[in-house]
């Protein structure tokens, strides 16, 4: 839940997947009030009482979820939504594609000359991109075709990457050790400012402050041993097994469910998919995809500008007619 929250994925979706597996809270709020409650992040509410300030607390029980996702769930949670997207199996890239000028294209179905509807995704701004869904997604169904590994690069990366993973094991395992060292010492430092305050050596303000400090570093030192000591091999296998899919991306896109083909897209084109003139564009490409790029360019279904650090090819405002012509070759 915490997981798709960031990816993007819309709550009223994350919800109807909870119901799926089993969720059982019912209610408008149900999942926002998990995703905002401490408790999961082994924390607790507590109220003030008296003299002692109310906040939120370490627990004694466990985590569900580490501290840094819960974090970034919350501060995510405090801003609004910019935009609502309500998802349809028809217009996949509605909320993601957008317009030369920088607007988010619009997606909706509208009535042709034969009374039938077709999908469109158009630009709120008179004049600038409205083209037929059904293109847009045949072309963007060829890109992913040109963007397919042959088997022997994909052979080439398995190998590589069995030598990356065992190299990374290896640092991380250093990177552990330290934390733990460095969990060892704050783990000390916070026993002896307990001891202190219980001698009544130092003020109950500077124990609460010298308490924090020490609590955040070992909370911190904790996650990183749990992170660094778990993920890389779930992800290395979870490599390993998919590395295949990428011999054809473009039916593993169209077996894929609306959410991932829009994780997808965003993933591989650094969600900054452009349209114009009748050809997608995007400064960013993951580069493993990109080697047929000039064939794209050829075929007019993309062109890839690589974005500089120095100037942005694809202009914020609305000028982008004389300024796309500026284009280098690469
Ligand atoms: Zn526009």
């Amino acid at each position: 839940m915490y997981d798709s929250y960031l990816h993007d994925i819309p709550l009223y979706v994350i919800k109807e997947q909870a119901f799926k597996l089993g969720f059982k809270a019912r209610g408008n709020t149900a999942v926002e009030r998990i995703l905002t409650n401490p408790v999961y992040a082994g924390m607790l509410q507590v109220q003030g009482y008296k003299e002692y300030p109310g906040g939120i607390f370490p627990a004694i029980h466990e985590a569900i979820i580490d501290n840094t996702t819960w974090q970034l769930v919350q501060n995510k949670m405090k801003k609004p939504e910019k935009i609502r997207t309500i998802l349809d199996e028809n217009l996949p890239l509605r909320g993601i594609l957008k317009c030369h000028c920088g607007n988010i294209l619009t997606g909706a179905p509208s009535r042709g000359k034969s009374g039938k509807y077709f999908n469109y995704y158009k630009c709120k701004t008179s004049k600038h991109n409205n083209i037929s869904a059904l293109k847009a997604h045949n072309q963007l169904a060829e890109i992913f075709e040109l963007m397919s590994l042959p088997q022997n690069i994909i052979s080439d990366i398995k190998k590589s990457s069995v030598t990356k993973m065992e190299e990374n094991l290896k640092s991380n395992k250093l990177v552990v050790n330290q934390k733990k060292i460095l969990l060892d010492a704050a783990q000390e430092k916070m026993f002896s400012v307990e001891e202190k305050w219980i001698k009544n050596e130092i003020s109950k303000e500077t124990y609460d402050r010298w308490y924090t400090t020490y609590n955040t570093e070992v909370t911190s030192c904790k996650d990183s041993i749990t992170r660094l000591s778990h993920v890389d091999k779930h992800a290395f296998t979870i490599l390993q097994k998919n590395l295949d899919l990428l011999v054809d991306l473009k039916s593993l896109y169209n077996r894929a469910t609306i959410t991932q083909k829009r994780e997808f897209v965003k993933l591989v084109f650094d969600s900054n998919l452009y349209y114009q003139d009748g050809i997608y564009r995007t400064p960013t490409m993951i580069d493993l995809l990109s080697r047929n790029h000039l064939l794209m360019k050829q075929k007019g279904l993309l062109l890839y500008n690589k974005k500089r650090d120095d100037f942005s090819i694809i202009p914020s405002s609305g000028v982008a007619e004389n300024r796309t012509r500026v284009q280098t070759s690469n």
